[in-house]
């Protein structure tokens, strides 16, 4: 569809309908009157049903890594649709489930070569932290059930990963939430006191750990870089550290790369990128690029070993739906044949520079991130780093950055989820052209916000 038959088929009657009908997530059930409605996505770019053009920045929630309109992606999910529409891999198997998880067993790094597919991100996590109660049960030690998380850390919205989830706002309407999860400090070099050891928050897990006591803990779940909060980067040698305090207490370290894996962060997975191991990955978004859902746990032959007599009496009607697992090979093909991990790496000191363009201007505070992942964080004072006042804050990001990024036609996250944060994961094919476009307009709706915006 061009974008002039979109903007023609614009369709008071969709919005009609969306208005009485359609419950978008995080949202209230009543109407958004400014809708935006996208009909159409080809590389870095989306239009709206008005005919609207945007630059797609977030790789639309952090999913489509390979960009839109990929006629591979299409032809893979028909193709599969054809010839065998959907089996489970529950007492049965097919071979698209078979050979994506031996392509990812591949990649992943380390012993990771165990993979159960699930259907996204939360069913990831979810699956994670009951495979870590299942381990230790299966080893004799019923009581660790515990799972430690970071504070502001995104894991899902299920009732598992909601208890891994430290944000707030998301877990208090729900509380009572599962028993046993524990939030540590997260990775915050910005407003790191000066002179404190760099590992501080590293040895935070091992303290809670011990508090807790290590005979009631299960896992430790964490991001490469932590997304809520701003993209959060761990400081050297910080899973290093954090590996060695999970072995030392015996906790499994589950690494939540349901962001940061399938190139975001110019590698296979986060493990690779910082350097180790894990004992489990969670996985989605990126897997298939989104254009069918699709996530994945992958598993250490060690875990797996324990659990090779025990059923895991855990599973999803979708999970390595045949079509997805399709999908998700012809993702990985094309990864690979346009060398995208390649192109992460060659141009993130480009994305960076670009961003890091921006301290000229009073408001910004911090660029920070990895790859094609990053967060800019806005302040009342540079100089001093002092933060808005919450009010402040979320008018900033909500009324004023949100509306303002969206009319000029950016598609990237403004969040006041801790401090405000400008988010962009672009599209790993997204080049100079784009990161030039993504400097002008963010410099513009920044000074704009500055001015609108005065600190108190
Ligand atoms: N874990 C992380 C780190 C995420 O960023 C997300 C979603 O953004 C999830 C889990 C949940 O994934 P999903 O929305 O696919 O359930």
């Amino acid at each position: 569809m061009t974008s002039e038959a979109a903007a023609a088929g614009a369709t008071p009657a969709l919005r009609d309908a969306a208005r009485r009908h359609l419950w978008r997530h995080f949202a209230p059930a009543g109407a958004q009157e400014d809708l935006t409605v996208f009909v159409r996505g080809e590389g870095c770019e989306l239009w709206d049903d008005r005919g609207r053009r945007y630059l797609d920045a977030l790789s639309s929630l952090f999913c489509v890594n390979v960009g839109h309109g990929r006629e591979e992606l299409a032809d893979a999910a028909a193709a599969q649709a054809r010839e065998l529409a959907y089996a489970t891999t529950w007492d049965t198997a097919h071979p698209r489930a078979i050979e994506l998880a031996e392509r990812i067993a591949g990649l992943a790094p380390g012993n990771l070569d165990r993979v159960f597919f699930t259907s996204g991100g939360s069913e990831s996590v979810e699956s994670a932290l009951k495979l870590a109660r299942a381990y230790h049960r299966a080893r004799g030690a019923p009581s660790r059930v515990k799972v430690v998380a970071r504070d502001l850390a995104y894991h899902g919205t299920t009732f598992g990963a909601l208890s891994a989830t430290g944000l707030p706002s998301v877990r208090t309407p729900f509380e009572p939430l599962m028993p046993g999860g524990c939030h540590v400090p997260h990775t915050d070099l910005y407003r790191s006191p000066e002179g404190r050891d760099p590992l501080w928050a590293a040895d935070a897990i091992e303290e809670r750990i011990r508090f807790e006591g290590p005979e009631t803990v299960a896992a430790v779940i964490l991001e490469p870089v932590q997304n809520s909060g701003g993209c959060l980067p761990p400081p050297r040698g910080y899973f290093a550290r954090v590996r060695e305090i999970c072995d030392r207490h015996d906790v499994l370290l589950v690494s939540d790369d349901t962001i940061c894996s399938w190139g975001r962060l110019g590698t296979w997975f986060g493990g690779q990128r910082f350097d180790y191991v894990p004992d489990i990955v969670t996985t989605a978004k990126g897997l298939t690029s989104a254009y069918v859902p699709m996530g994945a746990m992958i598993v250490s032959d060690r875990v797996a070993e324990t659990m090779r007599d025990e059923v895991f009496e855990h599973g999803l009607t979708f999970g390595g739906h045949p079509v997805a697992a399709a999908v998700a090979l012809a993702n990985i093909d094309l990864i690979e044949r346009e060398d995208l991990l390649g192109r992460v790496r060659r141009h993130e000191p480009d994305l960076r520079a670009t961003l890091e363009a921006l301290l000229e201007l009073p408001i910004v505070g911090d660029v920070r991130g990895a790859g094609y992942f990053w967060g800019i964080e806005l302040v009342a004072d540079q100089a001093t780093k002092r933060a808005f006042p919450p009010e402040q804050a979320h008018e900033l990001t909500s009324r004023v950055l949100g509306p303002e990024l969206r009319r000029r036609g950016l598609i990237c996250r403004a969040a006041d989820r801790g401090y405000p944060v400008i988010q962009l994961a672009p599209p790993l094919i997204a080049g100079p052209d784009e990161f030039a476009e993504i400097g002008a307009i963010l410099h513009d709706v920044l000074a704009e916000a500055a001015r609108r915006v005065p600190p108190r």
